[in-house]
């Protein structure tokens, strides 16, 4: 029996990827550039390449904020200052709030049958900045937040953490649902819970994470989590 849910939030609730493309775009416009669908696939690639980096203790969280950056805008020959840059993409990027098709009705369905918890990797002011933005903040009992917490997903100690703020934790009734192999799946199955993936792209999973159970669109959600 299914008590409590562990949901990531980008590109499970959050359509990470729209919410980017239109930080992107806004940043690049306020320096005068002009956006292409080929600098977000740069800069997308870029950022999700740190931010593995990160997930395996290999950068600092301060370094990803800026760095990203200065690799990205070197494919432009006009000079732009990388920390400026970062600063005004982080304030575009805290008021986007596309969500993912039927996220709003899976949040409403988990929130009224389960106690719901959300657990992201980000920034505290982009990711809070979003949650009020798109007005989801009132489905959870918490937000585990990573840079709130001290450390990310997939490691033990940011599941210690949420599990030693949950009142009557109980592991073997925690289900973990995201998108990341190598942070939601990787980091719940080492813990003990029991994932599922949300994989609408019906992406391969890796050998060394593989989830319990996995979901192509929102909607297959409560029926499975009923049957577990
Ligand atoms: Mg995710």
């Amino acid at each position: 029996m299914i008590k409590t849910i562990f949901l990531d939030l980008d590109d499970t609730i959050f359509d990470f990827k729209a919410c980017e493309k239109q930080a992107l775009s806004a940043a690049l416009a306020s320096k005068g550039l002009v956006f292409t669908e080929a600098d977000l696939s740069s800069y997308s690639k870029i950022n999700d390449d740190m931010w593995k980096a990160l997930e395996r203790g290999e950068i600092t969280r301060e370094v990803l904020r800026v760095k990203r950056f200065e690799v990205f805008l070197s494919r432009f020959s006009t000079p732009v200052a990388p920390e400026s840059f970062a600063n005004i993409y982080m304030d575009a990027l805290a008021k986007t709030n596309v969500l993912i098709k039927g996220a709003r009705e899976l949040l409403s369905y988990l929130s009224e049958h389960y106690e719901l918890y959300a657990v992201t990797n980000g920034y505290e002011y982009t990711q809070n900045g979003r949650i009020k933005s798109a007005d989801i903040g009132k489905y959870f009992k918490r937000i585990f937040i990573s840079q709130c917490v001290g450390t990310v997903k997939p490691k033990k100690e940011f599941f210690d953490y949420c599990a030693s703020a949950i009142l009557g934790f109980d592991v073997k009734a925690t289900v973990l649902i995201g998108d990341s192999p190598t942070s939601d799946i990787l980091g719940g199955n080492a813990y003990g819970l029991t994932t599922i993936r949300y994989n609408p792209m019906h992406l391969p999973n890796p050998e060394n994470a593989i989830p319990e159970r996995e979901v192509y669109s929102l909607d297959e959600i409560p029926p499975l989590l009923a049957s577990l």
